[in-house]
């Protein structure tokens, strides 16, 4: 079984409604790893990025607007790299299909999306769907070192006169 990582983020949505817990017990279940967690302030840019093969639907600037949280007042979202045997098939399987009231009711998103008036579905975990969609996206949301293990060959550049913010005090 090949060994894999995806890229699971939990949407403003799922943060909101308080399912944090609830999702990571759900997945918690799959057996595997935890690679990469943080929360992440979703600019326009990375939203843009993210979702860019649904960038002609005509919800497109609505679905940028819910991954950067600004249809639930929560401007953050939990993103994760988890790693094991057919991580991205299990994860899948567990999120549940993409329109939640499609959606196996006992899945993630079955049990707790829904669809907006403006047709927008809010389905509250985002997860990748084959390797290539996860490399792309793990490299979008992540730098080599915020990754516990090493997924993808990383190059070491010198980098000069980078401004950077650090703890006043230490
Ligand atoms: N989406 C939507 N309406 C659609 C298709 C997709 O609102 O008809 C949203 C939904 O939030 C989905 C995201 O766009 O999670 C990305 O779509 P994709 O087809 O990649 O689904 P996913 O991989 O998230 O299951
Ligand atoms: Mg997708």
């Amino acid at each position: 079984m090949p060994q894999q990582q995806t890229l699971i983020v939990i949407k403003p949505d799922g943060l909101v409604k308080s399912l944090t817990g609830n999702i990571l017990t759900r997945l918690s279940e799959t057996k595997l790893e935890i690679i990469a967690a943080k929360m992440v302030r979703v600019s326009e840019e990375l939203a843009r990025e993210h979702y860019q093969h649904m960038k002609d639907k005509p919800f497109f600037d609505e679905l940028v607007s819910y991954l950067q949280g600004k249809l639930h007042n929560r401007r953050k979202v939990l993103a994760m790299v988890y790693w094991g045997d057919e991580a991205i098939e299990k994860v899948r399987n567990l999120a549940g299909a993409t329109n939640p009231e499609k959606a196996d009711p006992t899945s993630i998103r079955g049990s707790y999306g829904r669809i907006t008036s403006k047709g927008v579905y809010e389905n509250v975990i985002h997860t990748s769907s084959n390797p290539e969609e996860a490399e792309r996206e793990i490299k979008l949301w992540f730098e080599p070192d915020e990754i516990i293990q090493d997924v993808y060959p990383t190059k070491t550049a010198v980098l000069d006169k980078v401004k950077k913010r650090a703890w006043a005090q230490i």
